[in-house]
């Protein structure tokens, strides 16, 4: 097989969760472009307008509706995937939420509970889910969005819930990864640095932090969207045969310093 056949992912069904916008929406694309029929998971339907218009283009997209964090809603997409004959083959765990700038004392349960809920048993719901179908067919892979803040703990703002809950993710990545490599599903993460999308915009105190994480960033820049899901790409692909339980660092030298 040629370096470029290993990039495709002709006749491979990938399952991208959050796959509606920013980071999401562009695995969604990436993934499509290589070849794969991708099924988006979204909560609602107009945050799936984009990943659908793909469609235009010629690409293989379907939406199915559900929420990371209900876990029979996931078994349930899953199987239903199996029954139709093309399971998932693999499974790009994006759904997250942020919570950046809330101090670890002022950080209440409810926030604490949906920040796990979302970022790590949203993670595991359905790695388990679509990953057990891997398992019985001997392939698949997972790639799961953590962080550069399950690294390090970034300053200047206080972020405990988050960064707990994305070094969760990276362990998640490695244990899972320990037991599946004998049923021959590959399972590694990307821990991005700061990616301009919704997540980061919606704080306005961010506006103010940008300089002090670029002075931070030995690249001097923040990352786009699509550069994650060129990682995410790879990672899916046969290119990364031999890579599993890795946390893959796309952030611009950020976790150097
Ligand atoms: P966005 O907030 O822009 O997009 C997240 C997507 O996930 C949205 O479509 C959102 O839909 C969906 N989503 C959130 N919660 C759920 C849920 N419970 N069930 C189903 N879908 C859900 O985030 P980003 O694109 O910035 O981030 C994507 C991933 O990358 C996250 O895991 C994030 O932690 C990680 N990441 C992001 C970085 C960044 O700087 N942006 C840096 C490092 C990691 P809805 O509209 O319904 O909320």
């Amino acid at each position: 097989m040629s370096y470029q056949e290993k990039f495709r992912l002709d006749g491979e069904r990938a399952v991208v969760t959050g796959g509606g916008r920013a980071i999401g929406l562009c695995c969604a694309h990436a993934l499509a472009e290589a070849g794969a029929a991708v099924v988006v998971i979204e909560r609602n339907e107009a945050d799936a307008e984009q990943a659908l218009a793909l469609r235009d283009k010629g690409y293989d997209v379907e939406l199915r509706l559900g929420d990371v964090t209900d876990s029979s809603r996931m078994e349930a997409i899953a199987n239903e995937l199996a029954e139709s004959g093309r399971p998932a083959t693999v499974l790009v765990n994006n759904a997250g939420i942020g919570q950046n700038g809330i101090a670890a004392e002022d950080v209440t349960d409810a926030d604490w509970l949906r920040m796990m809920n979302v970022n790590v048993n949203g993670v595991f719901w359905c790695s388990r889910s679509f990953g057990r179908h891997m398992v019985a067919m001997k392939r698949g892979a997972i790639v799961n969005l953590g962080s550069m803040s399950g690294i390090i703990c970034n300053r200047p703002q206080p972020q405990t819930a988050y960064n707990v809950s994305k070094a969760a993710v990276h362990h998640l990545t490695r244990s899972m990864a320990a037991e599946w490599a004998q049923h021959g599903v590959r399972i590694n993460a990307v821990a991005p640095t700061y990616i301009e999308t919704p997540m980061v915009a919606a704080v306005e105190a961010n506006r103010e932090r940008i300089p002090i994480w670029l002075n931070d960033t030995p690249m001097g820049r923040m990352g786009t969207p699509e550069e994650v899901a060129s990682a995410v790409l790879f990672l899916a692909s046969g290119a990364a045969s031999l890579m599993t339980g890795a946390i893959v660092n796309v952030d611009a030298g950020y976790t150097c310093w």
